[in-house]
């Protein structure tokens, strides 16, 4: 298996950066002692509403899975029927899959980068780690008996897609 990320995920910079780059609050906020500074990325949203659209993304995106490959990875997951894929570190943009059209991969417009979207795809990231859903590609391409739910499989067609993509 490959090494876990390390560090913390900054939704300032868009991308994980050393622990020692964030205060303790800093750590919670998903914000570096830099971004932080700056006073960046200072909701507009009212605190109920954040919390809401955050609750409600939480419970929308499912089946979260995070894919090894040889030179890059990915966090894939579904929301609202279709399912979803963004490099993971979280920087790129956030890519839709659809499969039945020529071009495959769209830049997603329903789910857009925003503080809330990337705190959820934080969390969900950090989770899913966790729980033991990321797989190396040719572990799951190569080998059945990888315990993995129906959901989560369908993940590998998308992934399939990129490399035919490519
Ligand atoms: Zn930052």
């Amino acid at each position: 298996m490959r090494s876990k990320k390390r560090g913390h995920f900054c939704k300032g910079c868009g991308g994980f950066l050393p622990n020692e780059k964030f205060s303790g609050r800093g750590h919670r906020e998903h914000l570096c002692k830099e971004c932080k500074k700056a006073g960046k990325l200072v909701s507009t949203e009212s605190n109920s509403d954040y919390n809401r659209n955050f609750h409600l993304l939480s419970k929308a995106i499912r089946n979260c899975m995070i894919v090894y490959m040889e030179y890059e990875s990915f966090f894939l997951f579904e929301y609202q029927n279709s399912r979803y894929i963004i490099g993971d570190d979280l920087s790129s943009d956030i890519y839709v899959y659809q499969g039945d059209k020529e071009q495959k991969f769209l830049v997603s417009e329903k789910l857009q980068k925003s503080e809330v979207v990337m705190e959820v795809l934080c969390k969900k990231y950090y989770d899913t780690m966790d729980n033991g859903h990321s797989f190396d590609y040719e572990e799951l391409k190569y080998d059945e008996f990888v315990e993995i739910s129906k959901k989560r499989r369908q993940h590998l067609e998308v992934i399939s897609s990129i490399q035919h993509f490519k």
